[in-house]
């Protein structure tokens, strides 16, 4: 521990972001990190280094959080960097879009506010690729087999830098025409820039991991081909399959899934094929239909764009503003969240029943018919259920609507159907140890436990890794999750 007076003497800060009215005239990310200079080591001293450290628990990768504080401090960036690069594949893309349930269980937040630790991490990152030593994981020798990874989100670039650098020859295969899934085709790159993407990919393809792209398996590939081809193969696809709202009015020209509003701003963003019709929020009314963080980045996205209006309606009652005494610190509490998108200009409804989508003679949206309801307290073991306020019925203006409740499951049909790949209760790849009802097939990430993480995929990613590599060579030595080693030692 660096600095024992740290935390009394500096309280909880964060690096300014451009203001709300500049930063929705383009798309490139806008918090300004490298102006924050020396006052990083100062939030890394407010760590205390607890004696449990509960933050390693919060981190779904437990990453040792109070090791690279401790290096930050210090100015020790090579030393920072080592430690955290130990747990984390990709710390440049938690440092930019992870909620950081590492601290709402940090010791300090208890009675204060908890250390910065995700813009700790995303500063040691950005130094290591600055400075230099940020570099590919290369093997040292090579085992002779061969995997392939049919996805390239956080999930499968994960398992493939981890059974690259334990020797195995990695191809992931990719059905757009660039790797990131969600990274690239869903997070606004005003989130996470597509070039922090690159820069990745490049030392991963450095390091020998080959990547073939435009290829949709189970598709356009046979994937008892690829069965064939490669010792292992692992199923990283995702959960793509949105939940829909069938109301009356569904049809109408200007209700989208939100996924096609994202994806296809992602290409716009970045100069590349649409694919698909244009969908352009600009001089319109929009309502987004749902409140979680997909209907965030719809938010930010249609201001962007020059939305008339933004309101976005949730069917959930209002979060609480602290924590609820059911959800105790270190637990990641449901409560009431601002996003930089709610920053940028929204109107936001909760305890909200959308009933019909209203349309012109043309077919096209014009209005969005909603009503109050109330949610009623559930007998015991039954599921909450609302009730409508009488009298509450309203049309709002919406031209443009956009779905984001959420996703159901994986695609059942194309790679999983040629697998014969069993699936669980909820439509989700079912597995033992990472590997599927079939020999040598393993899936992981959103795919196997719905649509969750970049850092929960990232460590899925890992573990998924160690049982690949366990099947090929009859024992791993990647390295285990952090606090797996804790507490076997
Ligand atoms: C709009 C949006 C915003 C989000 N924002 C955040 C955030 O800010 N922070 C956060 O932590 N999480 C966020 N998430 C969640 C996070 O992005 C996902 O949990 C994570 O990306 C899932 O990773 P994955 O590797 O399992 O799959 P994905 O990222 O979904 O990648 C799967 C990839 O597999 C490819 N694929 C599928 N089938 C095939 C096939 N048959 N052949 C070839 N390729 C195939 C797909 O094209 C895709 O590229 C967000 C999710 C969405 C939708
Ligand atoms: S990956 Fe997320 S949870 Fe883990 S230390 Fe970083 S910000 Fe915290």
């Amino acid at each position: 521990m660096g600095k024992p007076t740290g935390f009394m003497e500096f309280g909880r800060e964060l690096p300014k972001k451009k203001d709300p009215s500049v930063r929705i005239q383009d798309n490139k990310e806008f918090v300004l990190n490298e102006e924050f200079g020396d006052k990083i080591n100062q939030q890394a001293s407010r760590c205390m280094d607890c004696g449990v450290p509960f933050c390693h628990n919060g981190c779904p990768i437990g990453n040792i959080i109070p090791e690279f504080n401790d290096a930050v401090y210090r100015d020790s960036w090579e030393e920072a960097w080592n430690i955290l690069s130990s747990t984390n594949n990709f710390p440049e893309f938690t440092g930019r879009v992870c909620p950081a349930p590492c601290e709402t269980a940090c010791v300090l937040g208890i009675n204060q506010d908890p250390i910065t630790i995700c813009n700790i991490e995303k500063t040691i990152v950005e130094r290591a690729y600055k400075e230099g030593y940020a570099k590919p994981k290369k093997p040292r020798s090579r085992s002779g087999k061969k995997v392939a990874i049919i996805g390239s989100g956080p999930a499968g670039l994960s398992a493939a830098e981890q059974l690259n650098s334990a020797g195995h020859d990695v191809t992931v295969f990719e059905r757009d025409e660039k790797v990131g899934g969600l990274l690239r085709f869903g997070i606004p790159d005003f989130k996470l820039s597509t070039a922090v993407i690159d820069r990745k990919v490049e030392l991963m393809a450095e390091a020998g991991v080959n990547f073939v792209t435009n290829a949709h398996i189970g598709v356009d590939v046979n994937a008892e081909q690829i069965r064939q081809d490669f010792d292992a193969v692992l199923l990283t696809g995702g959960s793509t399959v949105p939940r829909d709202l069938p109301i009356p009015g569904r049809e109408l020209n200007g209700v989208y899934f939100a996924m096609q509003f994202l994806a296809q701003n992602n290409r716009r963003a970045n100069g590349w094929d649409l694919k698909t019709d244009e969908i352009h929020a600009g001089g319109k009314d929009v309502v987004v239909i749902g409140g979680g963080d997909t209907g965030s980045d719809c938010v930010g996205t249609s201001n962007r764009h020059g939305a008339t209006s933004v309101t976005q309606v949730e069917i959930m009652p209002t979060p609480p503003e602290d924590r609820p005494a059911n959800q105790p610190w270190p637990h990641y509490p449901m409560i009431l969240r601002t996003s930089t998108s709610h920053e940028e200009g929204c109107d936001r409804h909760w305890n909200i029943l959308t009933k019909e989508f209203i349309g012109d003679e043309n077919g096209n949206l014009k209005a969005l018919r909603i009503a109050d309801l109330v949610w009623k307290t559930p007998k015991p073991g039954e599921r909450p259920v609302f009730e409508e306020v009488i009298g509450s019925e309203r049309d709002i203006p919406c031209e443009m609507a956009f779905l984001a409740m959420g996703f159901l499951h994986p695609e059942p049909h194309g790679v999983l159907a040629q697998l014969d790949i069993k699936l669980d209760d909820r439509g989700n790849v079912a597995t033992e140890n990472f590997m599927t009802n079939q020999k040598g097939v393993f899936a992981a990430g959103d795919m196997r436990t719905g649509q969750s993480l970049v850092v929960r995929c990232i460590n899925e990613g890992r573990e998924c890794a160690r049982a690949v590599d366990s099947f090929l060579m009859g024992e791993t030595n990647l390295e285990a999750k952090a606090d797996s080693l804790m507490l076997s030692a």
